[in-house]
């Protein structure tokens, strides 16, 4: 197919699906124009999502090292939080990124418009401003980057200023005596590190057995059992009944969750209890904006969970329309959401290209953090898939040692026949940077043999990776791990 770069692109929504999206299209010689209610591109992500809470996750783990010193002979006096400075340099981060971006449109010519859209047919929106008034404006491709927003339980729902979803705790109007976090998601357990760092008691209660459901239960073993320590309780196998409004806090009534298969690690549900908290973090995953006004006007499919239905191009069943990132589903990530917006840019310009990755890195930004990519343990037993598992534990990481952190550990998913890395996990101080290698090798079909053979700077928490793809071989150098003879 020729490329087609004299087309008019809108692009709806402008978080990192929809700018990444405008921008490459823009790159490609395409006319383009980027629609989002707010002053800036930048969506969730920016303004309320990944950068505010990774910007607090920090001055949260500074706080917990300046406790923690005490133990390497340094004493800190107790830290004093000034909420307002803190708020600052959270909102000056946001600000220059968002800015940078609205830049950055300039410089590309993608026109920005602060606006909300809806459909008149499948090439035509209507324009509601920001600065006020409405009007249509005709597209040869239109680009659905709506993302989600915080999903809500109807019986949680409370008119009640204690009551939060993410985007009000990332505000931090203050920090609460007791706050308890309902759902041990990401977002859930990220932002109750927060709160748990500048001195709320907090607790976290989850329905299933484990917190983070979707991850393997040994990269959760060392997170939960730190979470202990921070946090004031974690309920598993419990769900929250009610909440009730009282003048000196939210009342919670706490119900056992019927007979579970127990994960390793998970304590009995406590019997239906009730107790009150300062405020409450309603944090119970995420819903994707599909609810466009006009959508029913075009061809687009909204299928059972409510995300629009795309094929390998991101292109939905309106010839005239694609969709990415949050609004089309699972992971719900912002740099999923990129890659998608990428390839839907090059689809439209005529170019050959499917999004079809062999990895994409999920990371839980606590501490420790944790970050996986590729098959999951969890993922092999469901497919009775077999694999081998080499792992390596951080004790014996020098890196780890120097940094008091040895709880951490490295592991590699292992085709048995043809030795191909096919998933990696990690638990362990900067996870998250370090996945980073995990989701190359898979992309590159690396096999135990590379990784093993490539050369890892020492001492970093990297060689960690190359060691576990010795400990498959039996030979790692830090660890006695003989292979079966
Ligand atoms: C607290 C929190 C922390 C997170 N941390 C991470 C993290 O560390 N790493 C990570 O990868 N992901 C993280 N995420 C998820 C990440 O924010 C999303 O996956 C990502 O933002 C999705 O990008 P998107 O482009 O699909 O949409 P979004 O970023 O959701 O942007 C969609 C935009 O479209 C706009 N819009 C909606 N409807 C219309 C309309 N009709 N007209 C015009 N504009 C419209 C919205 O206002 C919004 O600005 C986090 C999310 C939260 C809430």
């Amino acid at each position: 197919m020729a490329e087609t770069s004299n087309l008019h692109i809108a692009v709806v929504g402008g978080g990192p699906g929809g700018y990444a999206a405008a921008f490459l299209a823009a790159d490609l010689g395409m006319r383009v124009t980027l629609i989002d209610p707010e002053l800036n591109p930048g969506g969730v992500c920016l303004y309320r999502g990944c950068i505010p809470s990774k910007a607090l996750l920090h001055v949260a783990k500074l706080i917990d090292e300046s406790r923690h010193a005490s133990q390497w002979g340094v004493e800190f006096a107790a830290p004093k939080i000034d909420l307002a400075r803190l708020r600052s340099f959270k909102d000056g981060v946001i600000k220059k990124l968002t800015g940078g971006l609205g830049q950055l449109s300039k410089q590309r010519k993608v026109e920005y418009i602060q606006a909300r859209a809806a459909f008149e047919d499948s090439n035509t929106l209507r324009l509601s401003r920001a600065a006020g008034g409405e009007d249509s404006l005709r597209f040869d491709r239109i680009i659905l980057a709506t993302g989600s927003r915080p999903a809500a339980i109807p019986s949680l729902q409370l008119d009640s200023p204690r009551m939060m979803d993410s985007t009000s705790a990332l505000d931090l109007s203050e920090v609460p005596g007791t706050l308890l976090v309902i759902g041990g998601g990401y977002i859930g357990l990220e932002l109750g590190t927060v709160y748990a760092a500048l001195g709320s008691k907090v607790s976290i209660v989850e329905m299933l057995p484990g917190l983070l459901p979707g991850a393997d239960r040994d990269l959760v073993l060392p997170l939960h059992k730190r979470m202990e320590k921070i946090f004031d309780s974690i309920l598993l196998n419990t769900t929250v009944a009610a909440v009730k409004a009282e003048a000196n806090g939210i009342r919670v009534t706490f119900k056992p969750v019927e007979a579970q298969p127990a994960a390793p690690q998970t304590p009995t549900a406590v019997p239906q209890t009730e107790r009150v908290f300062d405020k409450v973090l309603v944090s119970v995953g995420r819903k994707p904006n599909s609810d466009i006004p006009g959508l029913e006007k075009t061809q687009v499919k909204v299928g059972p969970r409510g995300f629009l239905e795309v094929n390998q191009q991101l292109q939905t069943d309106d010839p005239a329309i694609y969709a990415i990132g949050d609004v089309v589903g699972e992971p719900m990530l912002a740099h999923k959401a990129s890659h998608q917006g990428r390839t839907a840019a090059e689809a439209i310009a005529g170019r050959k290209v499917a999004f079809e990755p062999n990895a994409i890195p999920a990371v839980v930004f606590t501490d420790p953090e944790i970050a996986w990519c590729g098959l999951t343990e969890t993922q092999a037993q469901k497919e009775n898939r077999e694999i081998k598992v080499a792992k390596f534990p951080w004790a014996a990481s020098g890196r780890a040692l120097t940094l008091d952190r040895p709880e951490g550990m490295t592991k590699l998913l292992i085709d048995p026949a043809s030795e191909r890395v096919l998933g990696v996990g990690i638990v362990g101080v900067g996870a998250g940077d370090l996945i980073s290698e995990g989701v190359l090798a898979i992309e590159m079909a690396a096999t135990a043999k590379d990784v093993a053979l490539t050369i890892h700077p020492h001492p970093t928490l990297s060689e960690t990776i190359m060691e576990s793809a010795e400990v498959f071989f039996g030979t790692a150098t830090d660890i006695y791990r003989p292979k079966p003879r």
